[in-house]
């Protein structure tokens, strides 16, 4: 990292989530499928004998699908049933959902509420990922809406199989945390099929499962920002999960101010001073790149540094790329101009 100048790597990692692809591609008898989920594109990449990668790679996304249907936060899902009877009545939901939705407040709990999945209040009222019109919402929407953010509230029955959100308007918005669920589930899919190696791409979420071939780890290209024919760095993976949250992807630009889908729990409104936080973990679940996103950048490398085995990268506003202890480790090269 040391040997590279600011602008090349805040250029590589500024598109982390963006522009990560699989350079490998589908050449040398790679199989491929892509499908639209959780409002992204989900690709699904392995190695072997073509019948048996198809109908696995089949599996995965179908697998993605029915998580999609459970946990989205903008179609009708087991989620929104939550949402629908907040203030009103605690919700039976299925085990699954019930343990993402303590998944999800373990991830608040640990960050100090900077992850905080009672988002869905203000996050509807911006609407970064949802159908329809992007906004800035009038200040007053966003203050009426605050007192419904605050995960402490959310109230689980473990014999009933229930969650409660006492607020009326309160909402749970998991899109901070489900591809990562998803990235595990998907993981847990493949070598359920005997699969011991693939890439899973879910937007730039990636799970890179044993190595491409023996001796060869996933090797995630990382785009010029201003070509899109250059790679800029590679990353080499085995076994372990890339997640990025950045402010790039979906975004608003109002009267030269940009606004984008990290949210303050505090504010209601985007978190300014960082522009992307990219981790390598082993394990997906571990922690959540929004939280450190919030948490800025001072606070979030200590935050970081605390696992072991968690590598991460936060940019600054001004495009300056922050390391946190040992991150170079999963960084295989980097790609000039
Ligand atoms: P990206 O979409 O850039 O990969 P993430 O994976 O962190 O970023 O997902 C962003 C989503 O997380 C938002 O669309 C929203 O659903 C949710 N979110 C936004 N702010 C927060 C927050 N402070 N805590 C928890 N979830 C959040
Ligand atoms: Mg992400």
């Amino acid at each position: 990292m040391k040997s590279l100048s600011v602008p090349k790597i805040a250029g590589l990692l500024t598109l982390a989530v963006m522009m990560i692809s699989c350079i490998d591609g589908s050449k040398q008898g790679l199989h491929k499928e892509s499908r639209f989920l959780m409002g992204t594109l989900v690709t699904v990449t392995l190695p072997g004998e073509k019948q048996h990668a198809a109908r696995s790679s089949s599996a995965v996304l179908n697998e993605i699908a029915r998580l999609e249907d459970l946990t989205s936060f903008h179609k009708p899902s087991m989620l929104n049933t939550i949402n629908d009877s907040s203030g009103t009545s605690p919700m039976e939901v299925s085990e699954e959902l019930l343990s993402i939705v303590k998944l999800s407040l373990v991830l608040a709990n640990q960050t100090d509420g900077a992850f905080d999945p009672t988002i869905g209040a203000v996050a509807r009222l911006w609407n970064f990922s949802g159908s329809g019109q992007t906004r800035v919402p009038p200040d007053s929407e966003v203050q009426e809406a605050l007192p419904l953010v605050d995960w402490r509230l959310v109230q689980i029955d473990d014999a009933a199989g229930t969650v409660f959100l006492p607020r009326k308007g309160m909402a749970l918005d998991l899109g901070g945390m489900v591809k990562a669920y998803a990235l595990e589930q998907a993981k847990q899919t493949l070598l359920r099929l005997g699969i011991q190696s693939a890439l899973v791409d879910i937007g730039g979420d990636i799970l890179a499962l044993g190595e491409k071939s023996v001796g060869q780890k996933w090797r995630i290209g990382i785009r010029d920002p201003q070509s899109q024919s250059s790679i800029r760095g590679i990353v080499a993976l085995k076994d372990r999960f890339i997640l990025t949250s950045g402010d790039y992807e979906r975004y608003l630009a109002s009267e030269g101010v940009h606004y984008h889908h990290i949210l303050d729990p505090r504010t209601g409104y985007p978190v300014q001073g960082v522009r992307s936080v990219t981790l390598v973990v082993d394990d997906s679940l571990l922690t959540a790149p929004a939280g450190v996103f919030v948490m800025g950048l001072k606070k979030g490398l200590v935050f970081i540094d605390q696992f072991s085995g968690v590598y991460g990268w936060i940019i600054d506003a001004d495009g300056e790329v922050h390391s946190s202890k040992g991150a170079e480790a999963v960084l295989e090269g980097v790609g000039g101009r």
